[in-house]
């Protein structure tokens, strides 16, 4: 007999133990959402492959991990953006693990099947007033996305009724009690390199030039409200 058994059930057929750690009620706090859109919706954009490993891997592995350490460390805490509100109360693991939900689970909704264009409305009137133009607000946010060295985000924030473009190191975001960058998250950009690498390799430019044409400007708007 080729395979283990246990009594008269191959080993194969035991269901494995669950990457998440429960609980004390026996459930994961977080669970990943699946992407409203097809891994190829995005593409020329942004390819199919870099989706499915960047949702199906990256941000499932954040997940599993905030839970097996919310579990470890006795966080009980179901809102994610509370539990990031005071953050710095919390291990690294958390942090990075608990950004990285967060960030991901924002960042997904930012893009669409033939989204970009110009943004209309008062969405159009809020950048005009913070940055000028769109192309002056394009040009900073490209900037800023460009600068970003090693792994992080580069974020459009609403804060006292102004918007602003500011960065975050790793999986920081503006939620966070420790993050320098504060307010509410209007658009968010992954520049880590696992978001563009199978496609544009180190061309970071050319990636976030190709996201301009996935934006979902009706989450942009969305989130605009929430700040007002
Ligand atoms: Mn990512």
């Amino acid at each position: 007999m080729g395979m283990a058994t246990l009594g008269t059930i191959a080993l194969s057929q035991i269901k494995p133990v669950s990457a998440f750690a429960m609980s004390l009620e026996g459930e994961a706090l977080f669970a990943l959402e699946a992407l409203p859109y097809d891994f190829k919706a995005l593409e020329p954009h942004i390819d199919a492959l870099t989706m499915e490993i960047h949702h199906d891997r990256h941000h499932k592995a954040y997940v599993d991990n905030l839970n097996k350490l919310c579990a470890k460390e006795g966080i009980q805490e179901k809102s994610l953006e509370v539990l990031l509100s005071k953050i710095g109360s919390y291990s690294a693991g958390v942090k990075n693990n608990a950004g990285g939900h967060y960030n991901h689970s924002l960042f997904w909704k930012m893009m669409k099947a033939n989204g970009g264009g110009l943004p209309t409305g008062f969405v159009n009137d809020a950048v005009n007033a913070s940055f000028g133009t769109f192309d002056q607000f394009k040009a900073k946010f490209i900037e800023t996305s460009k600068g970003r060295f090693g792994s992080g985000w580069t974020w459009l924030v609403a804060k006292d009724g102004k918007l602003s473009i500011g960065s975050t190191a790793n999986q920081e975001n503006p939620l966070m009690d420790v993050c320098e960058l504060k307010g509410t998250p209007i658009l968010c950009l992954d520049v880590w390199e696992h978001a563009y690498y199978l496609k544009y390799q180190n061309k970071r430019a050319d990636y976030i030039d190709a996201w301009f044409n996935t934006i979902n400007w009706d989450t942009v708007s969305n989130q605009l409200k929430l700040a007002k």
